[in-house]
């Protein structure tokens, strides 16, 4: 299997993990974008938000309760944190192991998108 987040799965690569059982695995971004950026996975391999099906909805609901948990533990829940789950190239995919974001300990700016674009697209 040549998908990084199952090596991390597999501790094949070293990871700063966060939180583990049997169907979850959240560890810190190797580049973070918040003082706490945290990346939520399934353990099971799901390439793409497109490639789910119905039998993963709870798997995936898992990711954003265990998210949820974090923001508890890590002290930044009332404060306010953001999820995100990138899908394609559109998306800003760039590992194709389906993952929650979780950044928190900052304000974040919103909508994602720069005042130039806005402009361009009306
Ligand atoms: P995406 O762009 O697919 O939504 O997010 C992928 C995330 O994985 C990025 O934020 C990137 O910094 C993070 N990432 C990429 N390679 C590694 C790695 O080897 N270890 C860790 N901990 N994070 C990684
Ligand atoms: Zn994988």
């Amino acid at each position: 299997m040549s998908c990084l987040f199952c090596k991390i799965v597999d501790k094949e690569i070293p990871a700063d993990i966060v939180y583990e059982d049997d169907a979850v695995l959240a560890f810190r971004d190797i580049n973070p974008q918040a003082p706490n950026h945290l990346l939520v996975i399934p353990k099971q391999h799901i390439a793409t938000l497109n490639d789910l099906s119905d039998a993963d909805a709870a798997t995936v609901g898992l990711l954003s309760v265990t998210a949820a948990k974090l923001a508890r533990e890590l002290g930044f829940a009332d404060s306010g944190y953001r999820t995100v789950m990138n899908c394609n190239e559109h998306g800003g995919q760039t590992v194709y192991h389906i993952h929650l974001h979780l950044l928190g300990g900052k304000a974040m700016g919103w909508p994602p998108y720069s005042s130039t674009l806005k402009t361009a697209i009306g």
